[in-house]
């Protein structure tokens, strides 16, 4: 018999967990449930005509280890290499040849999302897309209720990927102590909140950097990304800001109307870059995350205690790091601590 394994979320982190735990086993079927269309969580990106923008995570910072390695070695199709340096800007807008690190940054030619994309796909994990977790409890096994009025299950174990307070609360009621002490654990991690607009424009803009980053923490803005310097992103004649707001900003802000919201980040990019032809996109686009960045990590040890009851966290917040390398490495991690600590199917 094969042990079944539900998993809450289909981020970058829970795609790491399934391959590593569905090539270390065999013996494991594992199902996704994910509550969007796409996947890979806050990496994504989207498409319109031939364009390609990602609205979150900006890209995959070659950061060395095993997640740089894995990546070269087995899932480099369609991948490249981000293009140029970022440069910074301050409180007043003025722009200076930042110290950029020699790291590499990397994306995906169709978009970021592609690395979720090759991690299920080396696997035979079923996907649900557009299925919410609501619930979850144990009686037979543990059960996951979702918001269409199903439940799925019994699973011998579950993984939960989505961000730390949205796990908190699917970790609520169950009556099993140490559940209990890991959503109580998970509801202290906060987020800084980000909006985003992408500006699209029917010229090129001639800039010497990729991106553009708010050194001193005290502007509106805090980044400003050129989407054309992502090979196959942007045709040629063409190019695509994507203007992330401060976490001050965004929050204030995370309920305007988006076309106002959108205008001014426009002409904050417009003043900051200086070109006054960035006020007028010929199309646009936002997001708002409201859980965009965890400020810290989960405190030491709660996670085992859980992982006694065979649930199981990963993620950015679970690695104490708001960064894509850390999800997918807290992932790898967590696949096989489920490989190795899951009794025989
Ligand atoms: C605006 C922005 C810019 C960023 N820039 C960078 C960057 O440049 N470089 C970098 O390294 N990192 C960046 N990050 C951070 C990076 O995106 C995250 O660290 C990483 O994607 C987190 O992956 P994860 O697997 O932990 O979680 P997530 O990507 O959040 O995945 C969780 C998944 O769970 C799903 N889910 C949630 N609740 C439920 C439910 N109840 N039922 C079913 N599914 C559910 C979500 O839809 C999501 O797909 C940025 C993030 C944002 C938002």
């Amino acid at each position: 018999m094969s042990l079944q394994v539900g998993m809450v979320g289909a981020g970058a982190g829970a795609a790491a967990a399934t391959y590593t735990l569905c090539t270390s086993r065999s013996d494991v079927d594992v199902t996704v449930f994910e509550k969007s269309r796409g996947l890979c969580g806050r990496a994504a990106a989207r498409r319109r005509d031939r364009t390609v923008y990602e609205y979150g995570a900006n890209y995959l910072k070659d950061a060395g280890g095993r997640v740089s390695s894995l990546i070269t070695d087995a899932f480099d199709t369609g991948l490249v290499e981000v293009d140029g340096p970022i440069w910074t800007f301050d409180a007043g807008g003025t722009v200076s040849e930042g110290r950029d690190g020699d790291a590499r940054r990397w994306t995906y030619e169709d978009g970021i999302t592609r690395l979720a994309k090759h991690l299920f796909g080396a696997t035979d994990a079923e996907i649900e897309r557009q299925t919410r977790v609501s619930a979850l409890h144990r009686d037979d096994g543990w059960r996951l209720a979702t918001a269409d009025g199903s439940t799925h299950g019994p699973f011998d174990a579950l993984l939960l990927n989505p961000p730390a307070p949205q796990t908190a609360e699917l970790l609520e009621g169950t009556g099993i102590d140490a559940i209990d002490r890991l959503g109580e654990a998970a509801a202290t991690v906060t987020y800084r909140t980000v909006w985003t607009a992408v500006l699209g424009y029917d010229f090129e803009i001639d800039a010497p950097y990729y991106a553009l980053v708010n050194a001193d923490k005290d502007h509106e803005v805090g980044w400003i990304g050129r989407e054309e310097c992502k090979p196959g992103h942007v045709p040629d004649d063409k190019s695509v800001l994507v203007v992330q707001a401060s976490p001050d900003w965004s929050t204030a802000r995370y309920n305007a109307p988006p076309e106002d919201n959108v205008a001014d980040l426009a002409r904050h990019a417009a003043n900051i870059i200086d070109d006054q032809r960035l006020t007028d996109p010929d199309w646009t686009d936002h997001q708002g995350w409201r859980y965009a960045l965890p400020d810290d990590g989960l405190r030491d040890g709660v996670h085992q205690g859980a992982a006694r009851e065979d649930v199981y966290v990963t993620g950015d917040w679970v690695a104490g790091a708001a960064r894509l390398h850390a999800a997918v490495r807290d992932g790898l991690e967590t696949g096989e601590h489920m490989a190795s600590s899951l009794a025989d199917g």
